[in-house]
C-alpha cells in the first residue's frame, strides 16, 4: 500500500477508513465532537472543492512507534503543530496514535485538542511540548463525579450547579498562563461558590485545587512522576496509586467547600 503523508492527496477513492474529506477547511469550525457529527453528514451535503484541500489523511505510515514495547513500524506522525509552528517529533502505529477528524496525533495532543478546542485560539495552540491543558482535563474529568456531588450536596436553595465543559486559559499575575477547568454554584446575584482544578503552563505537571480564590491542594500525579523518573508499576500500584492521590485531592476539596459554606453562615447570622 503506497504511502502518504501530511497535506498529500490520495489519489483513487477514499479508503473505508475516511470515508470523508478531513481537511483543515472541514474542520475550520468544528471541535472534534463536532468533527465526528460532520463525518456522518449526507453526501448530498456540499463539500469543500476537494482539489484545493490539502488534506491530512490517518494513514499507516512506515515510522517506528513510540510506545514504548511496540514493535510496530507502521508509525505516522503526530500533526499537532504549535504557536510557534513548532511540530510534534513522535510518530505511532495506528494501535497508539489518536484521531480528531481523521488527524493523526499523539495522545498528548489528542488530549489537548480535546481539552481546548483546536481552532478557537487567535494566539494559537499551547507550546508543543505543554501537557497543561491535557492533565487539566484528564484530572477534571476523574474529579468531575465528586466536585458535582459536592457542591450539589452543600447548594442553597436558588443556586444552581453549573460545570464548565472545556479547559479555559487565564493569565495570572502569579504563575502566568494557567489552564482550568472549574465548577460553580450561581444564583441570580451571581457567582456563590466555584472549584477549580488548574495548571500552570510553565510548571505543567503540578495540579492545583482551588476553592473561591484559595489554593487548597497540589501535587504531582504519580503516573507523571513515575514517568518523569523511568518508574514501571503494576496496573493494581498504579490503581493504588491514583486512588491516594484523587482521594487527597478530594478531601481537601471537600474541607475547603465545607469550611467556606460555614464561613458564609456565619457572616449571614450577624
Ligand atoms: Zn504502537
Ligand atoms: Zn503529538
Amino acid at each position: 500500500m503506497p504511502l502518504f503523508r501530511r497535506g498529500e492527496r490520495k489519489p483513487g477513492p477514499e479508503s473505508p477508513a475516511s470515508p470523508e474529506p478531513a481537511g483543515p477547511s472541514a474542520d475550520a469550525s468544528l471541535s472534534p465532537l463536532r468533527g465526528v457529527a460532520a463525518a456522518q453528514r449526507p453526501a448530498s451535503q456540499p463539500v469543500p472543492d476537494a482539489a484545493a484541500v490539502a488534506r491530512f489523511t490517518a494513514n499507516e505510515g512506515d515510522l517506528p512507534c513510540r510506545q514504548r514495547g511496540c514493535p510496530n513500524h507502521n508509525g505516522a506522525p503526530c500533526n499537532y503543530v504549535d504557536r510557534r509552528g513548532r511540530r510534534c517529533d513522535t510518530s505511532w502505529c495506528p494501535n497508539h496514535w489518536a484521531t480528531i477528524g481523521g488527524i493523526v496525533y499523539c495522545r498528548r495532543h489528542a488530549g489537548t485538542i480535546a481539552a481546548i478546542g483546536y481552532f478557537e485560539h487567535p494566539a494559537g495552540m499551547p507550546d508543543v511540548d505543554n501537557r497543561a491543558p491535557s492533565l487539566v482535563n484528564w484530572v477534571a474529568r476523574d474529579l468531575d463525579p465528586f466536585v458535582a456531588a459536592t457542591l450539589v450536596q452543600c447548594a442553597e436553595p436558588g443556586e444552581t450547579f453549573v460545570r464548565e465543559p472545556v479547559v479555559s486559559t487565564y493569565v495570572d499575575r502569579a504563575g502566568g498562563r494557567r489552564y482550568e477547568r472549574a465548577w460553580k454554584l450561581v444564583d441570580h446575584t451571581g457567582l456563590r461558590l466555584s472549584v477549580g482544578v488548574f495548571v500552570y503552563g510553565e510548571e505543567d505537571v503540578t495540579i492545583r485545587v482551588r476553592v473561591g480564590t484559595a489554593l487548597v491542594a497540589e501535587g504531582v500525579p504519580p503516573w507523571i512522576e513515575r514517568r518523569q523518573r523511568g518508574l514501571e508499576v503494576s496496573a493494581e500500584v498504579d490503581r493504588n496509586q491514583r486512588a491516594l492521590f484523587y482521594g487527597f485531592l478530594q478531601k481537601h476539596l471537600l474541607a475547603a467547600v465545607r469550611a467556606q459554606r460555614a464561613g458564609e453562615e456565619r457572616f449571614q447570622e450577624r
